[in-house]
């Protein structure tokens, strides 16, 4: 899979050399590169904001630098039309189906807004090479789209095949198909400070282990997540 990301701040990005991901490029299983707007504007102060028609707080970026920014990626596809991911508060929210969706996908660009977002009109004409996906880490407003990049480039990395080591430790997880929080997991000693492992964990019996698990995350996501057992329940 390639990922772009296009941003004003290249190098907070930089987290995306680290640890599964790090490690996934150098195994050539992800090959993202990061690109800094500002190359893409042609004055001494490399504008990428100017102030919004109608009035208002704050400034909007312009949609020259990130057409021409877009443009030299889609240069070096490897598909017709890229998905353009779009972190902004007013996207649909992320989610693991998404990250499951665009894990196939062959190519990512992000690109990360700043300011109070990018002019309209740079959406309207990326529709015409990009499937373009909106998209918001939550109800809550961030400074920037990078952090909300990093977040979504990590979720949907370790999904692609080969990333994570053990395949299976991705289908037991929270928010896998089942739609259940994870069972809360214990390592050694067993026992630590006054708190012991439950006994049925060291019972190397592993029908009633399963069993307690489930029941586990049964417990957790309707205590924890009302709305996602009510789901889970309605689908049934
Ligand atoms: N004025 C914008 C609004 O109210 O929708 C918020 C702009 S925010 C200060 C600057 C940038 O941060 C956005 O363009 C977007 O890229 C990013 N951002 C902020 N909150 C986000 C969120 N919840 N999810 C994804 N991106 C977010």
């Amino acid at each position: 899979m390639r990922i772009d990301v296009v941003s004003i701040f290249p190098e907070y990005l930089g987290a995306l050399g680290l640890s599964l991901l790090g490690k996934a490029q150098k195994a050539e299983l992800l090959e993202i590169r990061v690109h800094d707007l500002r190359d893409y504007t042609f004055d001494r102060h490399r504008t990428v904001d100017d102030t919004p028609y109608g009035g208002g707080a704050g400034m909007v970026m312009k949609p020259e630098p990130w057409a021409l920014a877009l443009e030299e990626i889609l240069e070096v596809s490897p598909v017709e039309k890229p998905v353009l991911i779009v972190p902004t508060p007013s996207g649909e929210v992320f989610s693991q189906a998404a990250a499951h969706d665009m894990s196939t996908s062959e190519h990512l660009v992000f690109a990360c807004g700043r300011y109070e977002g990018i002019d309209e009109r740079m959406f309207h004409w990326a529709l015409e090479h990009f499937e373009v996906r909106l998209m918001s880490l939550g109800d809550y407003v961030l400074n920037g789209g990078e952090v909300a990049a990093l977040a979504m480039i990590e979720a949907i990395g370790r999904l692609v095949p080969g990333v994570v080591g053990n395949p299976e430790s991705l289908v037991e997880e929270s928010h896998s198909d089942e739609g259940l929080l994870e069972y809360p997991v214990y390592t050694k000693p067993s026992s630590w400070r006054g708190y012991d492992v439950p006994d049925i964990l060291l019972s190397g019996d592993h029908a009633k282990i399963a069993a307690w698990r489930k029941e586990q995350q049964a417990e957790r996501t309707r205590e924890r997540r009302p709305d996602l057992w009510t789901r889970r329940q309605d689908m049934a």
